[in-house]
């Protein structure tokens, strides 16, 4: 017999403290039953060791884009999906990631300075829409629940899974 269709998903995560993303392992207690006949999981790094990003059905990106290394990457993303959804305020309006554009030169400690030097930082930090298009945005920090749970489930109806 012919699988059924599931929502193919990836969960992407950028500048941020990921707390969207534990979120997410705390719904998956109440629904991975419910989920797994629906939704495959093709990209999830903290919770699967092979993770492709090809025919991605919907993106969910959480965090704010930081560094010229991380637009090619959610570029890349975008790409690969058809949909993209932000995730939490961080993703939805860059803060409170992009709390340093706003540092004058007299907050840049010789700390800062050292990291800015010392890593991958852009001049900016972005909220995902700076950098490429979003169909979709699920605010809060971390992210609302309701809000998650209706994005999930505006796409599984769209793609005629449930
Ligand atoms: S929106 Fe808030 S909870 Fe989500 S990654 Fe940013 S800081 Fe963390």
């Amino acid at each position: 017999m012919e699988e059924k269709k599931k929502l193919v998903v990836g969960w992407f995560s950028f500048t941020c403290c990921e707390d969207s993303t534990i979120l997410l392992t705390e719904l998956l207690n109440d629904h991975l039953d419910e989920w797994k006949k629906l939704v495959e999981f093709r990209y999830i790094r903290p919770l699967k060791t092979k993770n492709s990003i090809e025919g991605l059905d919907v993106a969910f990106i959480e965090g704010a884009v930081s560094s010229e290394k991380q637009a090619e990457e959610v570029k890349k993303i975008r790409e690969n999906a058809k949909y993209v959804v932000a995730i939490g305020s961080c993703a939805c309006t860059g803060m409170p990631s992009a709390s340093r554009n706003s540092f004058t030169e007299d907050m840049i400690s010789e700390r800062i300075s050292w990291y800015m030097n010392n890593f991958d930082y852009g001049k900016k930090v972005q909220k995902l829409d700076e950098v490429i298009k979003v169909d979709d945005y699920v605010a809060g920090c971390p992210m609302g629940v309701q809000a998650f749970m209706d994005a999930l489930n505006k796409y599984l109806k769209l793609f005629g899974i449930v």
